[in-house]
């Protein structure tokens, strides 16, 4: 609330917003925790933690959560790591799914187990010591400058989870498909760097964030599926659901949102996947039915003759699916169902 434009008002945009937010920051340093804890006399009865069965067994579908020490040692053993391997080139690898790029800190910070002041003391000191270079820190600070910015747009009243910030995009006629929700929910759809996201979520309770945005804008675009559908998926999935950010970036990505990516611009899952993966160690990972296909074809197998997907071992339809929706035709039918906010 006390980041505001000169005239009082609140910003809609993100990059006024940090250039206003980030002087005002001031880390308060460390604050220590008590020695010790008053304790009550008598404790009321209580229950036994474990009797509550939180810990899933039959199945236990938290298996593929291990990479993950809830708790403060955990944030702080994960940050540390973060900054003496990740920070410096952090503004390039970020965005590639593959490689260690990223600080994985959202669920801690979104648990309150650490507090974004330990991110920024950490990234700012690195830079002193010569340990990172400047601009990649301050791509990371901004990271969580758009935690915030998320933050403030989503305690302006309206539950962004449900309404569109740019109320025009009410008007946009979704599909419904339960079919095709389930294939992107199951990372079915054919197309590998959608697939593999929807798996990496499913499995880790964790998606980059490079992806995130790829699978959230197949969902909205190429499927035209409601974006709601999608964040009320990812509020299921995610270790780090938060509120504000995942209705934040939902509507980044649905073109609904404060300062979003402009509703035509429709991401190519190949082409993102051959930028972003070029050596398909991302998609190799999380959908081992294409694993074999040469990286030429493996962002689009439909494309491959069939003598490379025969040797691969991939037969489209039965062994891997073969695309839910055609590209071309999907981003011809959202242009048209989204060309109705343009008049409004
Ligand atoms: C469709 C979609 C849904 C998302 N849902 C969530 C969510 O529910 N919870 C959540 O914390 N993030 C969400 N994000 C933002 C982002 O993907 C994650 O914060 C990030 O991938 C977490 O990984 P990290 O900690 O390694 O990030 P890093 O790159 O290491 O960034 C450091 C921290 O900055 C913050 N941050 C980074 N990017 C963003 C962003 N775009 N918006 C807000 N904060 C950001 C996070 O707190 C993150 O932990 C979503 C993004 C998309 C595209």
């Amino acid at each position: 609330d006390e980041v505001t434009t000169r005239t009082g008002g609140a910003f809609s945009v993100f990059t006024p917003f940090w250039r206003a937010a980030r002087p005002l920051i001031s880390d308060p340093g460390r604050i220590e925790p008590p020695a010790r804890l008053p304790a009550p006399d008598a404790w009321p009865v209580s229950e036994a933690l474990d009797s509550w069965g939180l810990h899933p067994v039959s199945p236990d579908w938290s298996a593929g959560f291990a990479d993950w020490t809830p708790g403060e040692a955990g944030a702080r053993e994960r940050l540390g790591r973060f900054l003496a391997r990740g920070l410096a080139g952090y503004g390039r690898a970020r965005d590639f799914p593959a490689e260690p790029g990223v600080s994985r800190l959202s669920a801690h910070l979104h648990f309150g187990e650490i507090s974004p002041f330990a991110l920024w003391r950490g990234a700012l000191n690195a830079v002193e010591r010569g340990a990172a270079p400047e601009t990649d820190a301050e791509k990371f600070l901004a990271e969580l400058g758009w935690r915030e910015f998320n933050a403030a747009i989503s305690g302006r009243g309206r539950d962004l989870a449900l309404t569109s910030f740019d109320s025009r995009f009410e008007a946009v006629a979704w599909r419904k498909s339960p079919r095709d929700l389930a294939a992107w929910r199951r990372g079915r759809t054919g197309y590998p760097i959608v697939d593999a996201g929807m798996r990496e979520l499913w499995t880790t309770g964790w998606m980059h964030n490079r992806v995130r945005m790829i699978c959230a804008s197949f969902l909205a675009k190429h499927l035209l599926l409601d974006w709601r559908e999608g964040e009320s998926w990812f509020w299921d999935t995610l270790v780090d659901a938060d509120h504000a950010s995942n209705a934040g970036n939902w509507q980044w990505v649905a073109g609904s949102g404060a300062d979003a990516a402009p509703y035509f611009r429709i991401f190519s899952p190949m082409a993102q996947g051959a930028k972003f993966d070029p050596d398909g160690r991302y998609v190799r990972k999380w959908v081992p039915e294409v694993a074999r296909l040469p990286d030429r074809w493996l962002h689009a197998p439909w494309t491959a003759p069939p003598l490379v997907l025969d040797a691969a071992g991939v037969r489209l339809g039965e062994t891997y699916p073969a695309p839910v929706v055609d590209h071309d035709f999907a981003r011809a039918r959202a242009l048209e169902a989204y060309a109705v906010v343009k008049g409004r």
